[in-house]
């Protein structure tokens, strides 16, 4: 199968991790900033076949993960109300809020429903004229397009019954935020090459120069991954510090201009809590004002909301590379994919979830934790 196959090809994995241990000089700290990105780490077992010249830190590329408690706070409350039809990705609905979560308020007889798309929450709301249609509009740039034509062809239809909860982040600030704080070890980063494919990489170029780091746009099979990770060690031993492509068969400098002119008429930049990490300033975005109608926090007037996050959970640490999931104390034992304490064991992109569904981690790491 063309352009998926050869990124799959065993012989080519193998010859990329012998140039990268060839070339290393020195054990070298790269983060991928993208939950599928690890997923296929871990899963097919790079970090470990790497071990010596490279040590690969899983980033904060989940958007399920970083999505604030508060923000799930308000679509509980949101999804709780009678006139209400909340929609979802599947994945929000078992991420836990102060309380319970999605498939919790469903249970009690709440409208839940899981879509594929915000035009299909969009349809449900013209087919259901008499309820409030609300999608929950969570990601990073990837999903903003989608998101932003929903809303502006909700103004064209005039559809009034359809608002979206807005918990949009944008990478290049979480990135420079990891490379600015105190305990910082990242010397390189793999970004994710489905975000570049709308927002191109003219954003990362100053922060690689800034911050001395290389920056490798990268796709998400094995061969994608490792060959990210070549480029990134060959600057990196070369002293070079740039922004380079490797997922060539998708991504474009500028990236595609026409989503990123619909992102910008319908979103405005804002500061934003991460879940786990803390309030980033300009990284992420909002509504602007002339959409205000399909604001379903004003709609419903849900601001405002206390929240405390599980003492136990260390999704923060996760997400920031400061530990590994088997290191957190509750991996594996309070908190598992069936009854998770944090986001990263819920989500099928998160970095809890994809340790866990390693049964070495399951036997080993976990028992250890907690001894
Ligand atoms: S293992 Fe569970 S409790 Fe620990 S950081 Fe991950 S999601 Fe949070």
């Amino acid at each position: 199968m063309k352009y998926l196959s050869e990124y799959r090809d065993a012989d080519i994995a193998k010859s990329l991790i012998a140039r990268i241990k060839a070339r290393a000089t020195r054990r070298w700290t790269l983060m991928e900033v993208c939950g599928g990105q690890t997923h296929t780490i871990v899963r097919q077992g790079l970090d470990e076949l790497l071990e010596g010249a490279v040590e690969m830190i899983h980033g904060p590329g989940c958007p399920v993960c970083v999505t604030p408690l508060e923000q799930i706070d308000k679509a509980l409350a949101i999804a709780a109300r009678p006139e209400v039809i909340f929609t979802s990705f599947g994945d929000m609905l078992r991420v836990p809020g102060s309380d319970c979560d999605l498939q919790q308020v469903r249970a009690r007889g709440g409208a839940v429903r899981v879509v594929y798309s915000p035009l299909d929450a969009l349809a449900l709301a013209q087919q259901h004229l008499d309820k409030e249609v609300v999608f929950f509009a969570v990601g990073f740039e990837t999903t903003a397009p989608a998101n932003a034509m929903a809303v502006w062809r909700a103004r064209d239809l005039g559809v009034k019954n359809f608002s979206v909860l807005v918990s949009h982040v944008t990478v290049p600030p979480a990135i420079t935020a990891i490379l600015e704080s105190s305990d910082n070890r990242v010397q390189g980063f793999l970004a994710a090459g489905h975000v570049c494919a709308v927002m191109g990489w003219e954003e990362y170029e100053p922060i690689a120069t800034k911050h001395r780091v290389p920056i490798i746009v990268t796709g998400f099979e094995p061969v994608d991954i490792l060959e990210g990770i070549w480029m990134a060690v060959d600057q990196l031993e070369a002293g070079r510090h740039e922004v380079m492509n490797q997922y060539v068969r998708s991504v474009r400098r500028q990236g595609t201009p026409p989503a990123r002119a619909l992102v910008a008429q319908v979103f405005e930049l804002a500061d934003r809590q991460w879940r786990g990490i803390g309030e980033i300033p300009m990284s992420g975005l909002r509504l602007r004002e002339e959409f205000a109608e399909y604001d379903a926090e004003r709609k419903f007037g849900v601001g405002g909301l206390k929240v405390t996050e599980p003492a136990d959970c260390r999704a923060g640490d996760v997400l920031t590379g400061r530990i590994k999931p088997p290191q957190c104390a509750a991996f594996g034992t309070i908190c598992t994919p069936e009854r998770p304490l944090g986001a990263p064991m819920v989500s099928t992109e998160g970095a809890c979830s994809a340790y866990y569904n390693l049964a070495k981690y399951r036997a080993t790491d976990a028992a250890e934790a907690t001894s």
